[in-house]
């Protein structure tokens, strides 16, 4: 890696002190084509020369033959025709130089779409961690060179092109032993992920087995029996724009120090027009891998599902039944709720349960708004085993949240809020109160409820509640 270092600061010195040369040279331009032009045996000066006479003239007093023939190119005066081959390498060098950037912008949505496919190309936590403080960096000399590169890449996020441009000029500049092609030092998988559409988004099966096979090969023992869970769930993948992720994730239950394997992720700017597109490879396989079991090289391992784990508004999406605002979106039981202060509640407690063999029938008809492939699934039962266990929205946003709201903000007509020497009690004491480690944050003022988090309301509850709370309760509250 050591010869590279020899052209590029015969750049550095040949740009001197000059504005121009120096500002091409820190915008890359220079680095760029001299990759190119130094593989067809130019000398660094004269890539100097070519790309300053190019970018527009500069004050350089040389007198190259190149310099000379590259003038009336640019429509300067001169005397001297360009020569075949200089016009060639004019022409060349920009259609390099175009080719590069539309690179970079395939390169992006190729390394995108790959990400998921190429794990083992990834670099661990930790790895990055020590990487950023700077703690121990990974001993080249002992590394091969195309790992070196490798490394460089993963751990700047360098993209396909640049990694493309270094290899590109070590092969010609030096005899390390490297790849030509990126993606083999990158470790990149050649067949593209099969994405399927679904409404405007994309789906990206990737399949149980596959994953199960990929973590099983860590490991030296293949367990007879595997107990997995899903979870689905839709995240915001920026904060300025609507594209979202629905990764369909699995847990293997008896493996807990197992890493959550990735199955399948939608990408869209909502959530998956349908259940149907969206869950039926995933049904099928379950049913498949059920009959036959994981089929490895020696052994078969019985693979089963044991829950399916998702919050709220997923649940209702991939059952294809009424959201949690509807009166009859109970999924355990068929309570009917009521309108109480533009509020649904539900105050039955003694209504029937719901049932598997009625869900798949279709009978709850108000509840069941849509379809789903759930009801294919063979060995499930589709009220049991998705399973209502959402602290979250729950417990913290839902009764903690709520509560306070009626309390403290007065939100009900019907109950009267605490009244405002309570309110200065309750302000005063939770000011005074610290919370220990594991709690993130400081709670805002009861004042800024309406912007408390689930771990704000999660806070309030186990540790502020008994103290801040203290002889302001009634009996009934
Ligand atoms: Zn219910």
């Amino acid at each position: 890696m050591n010869n590279q270092g020899a052209p590029l600061s015969v750049i550095n010195v040949l740009c001197g002190k000059n504005h121009d040369l120096q500002a091409l040279r820190k915008s890359g331009v220079l680095y760029r084509r001299a990759a190119r032009l130094l593989k067809k045996s130019e000398t660094p000066e004269s890539v100097v020369m070519v790309v300053s006479t190019f970018e527009g003239p500069v004050n350089v007093s040389a007198t190259s033959s190149l310099e000379q023939s590259m003038l009336p190119a640019m429509d300067l005066t001169h005397d001297e025709e360009p020569t075949e081959d200089l016009d060639a390498l004019f022409l060349d060098t920009q259609a390099h130089e175009m080719t590069l950037e539309s690179n970079d912008e395939e390169s992006d949505v190729e390394e995108y779409m790959q990400e998921d496919e190429h794990e083992d190309t990834v670099l661990g936590d930790d790895e990055q961690t020590s990487e950023e403080h700077g703690e121990h960096a990974p001993d080249y000399t002992k590394m091969a060179d195309a790992d070196c590169i490798r490394h460089w890449a993963l751990a700047g996020n360098e993209s396909l092109a640049s990694v493309g441009r270094l290899l590109e000029m070590l092969r010609a500049k030096t005899d390390l032993n490297i790849p030509k092609d990126p993606r083999t030092v990158l470790r990149t998988k050649r067949d593209r992920a099969t994405l399927l559409n679904i409404g405007d988004g994309q789906f990206w099966y990737h399949g149980i087995s596959r994953c199960l096979v990929l973590e099983l090969r860590k490991h030296a023992t293949v367990p007879q029996v595997l107990l997995f869970d899903l979870n689905i769930d839709g995240l915001p993948l920026h904060s300025r724009s609507k594209t979202q992720f629905w990764p369909i994730l699995m847990k293997v239950v008896e493996h807990p120090h197992w890493p959550v394997l990735v199955v399948g992720i939608y990408c869209g700017q909502s959530k998956p027009e349908s259940n149907g597109p969206f869950l039926r490879p995933l049904v099928e396989e379950i049913n498949a891998l059920h009959r036959t079991g994981l089929v490895l090289e020696y052994a078969t391992v019985r693979v089963h599902l044991r829950a399916i784990i998702a919050d709220t508004p997923a649940r209702a999406f991939i059952k294809g039944v009424q959201g949690h605002m509807g009166k009859h979106s109970c999924l355990k039981c068929c309570c009917e709720g009521e309108t109480v202060e533009q509020r649904t509640v539900f105050l039955d407690t003694n209504a029937n349960k719901r049932t598997d063999g009625a869900f798949r029938n279709k009978e709850y008809v108000l509840h069941q708004t849509g379809s789903t492939p759930l009801v294919d699934l063979e060995n499930f039962d589709i009220i049991e085993d998705i399973v209502v266990g959402d602290r979250l929205h729950q417990i913290d946003i839902g009764v903690t949240k709520k509560l306070l709201n009626i309390w403290y903000i007065g939100v009900l007509r019907s109950t009267k809020r605490w009244n405002r020497e309570q309110r200065e009690i309750i302000h005063h004491r939770l000011k005074r109160q610290t919370f220990p480690f594991e709690t993130q944050r400081k709670l805002r003022s009861l004042d800024d409820l309406s912007y408390w988090k689930g771990a704000e309301c999660k806070a309030f509850l186990h540790y502020a509640a008994p103290v801040v709370l203290k002889g302001l309760l009634t009996g009934q509250q």
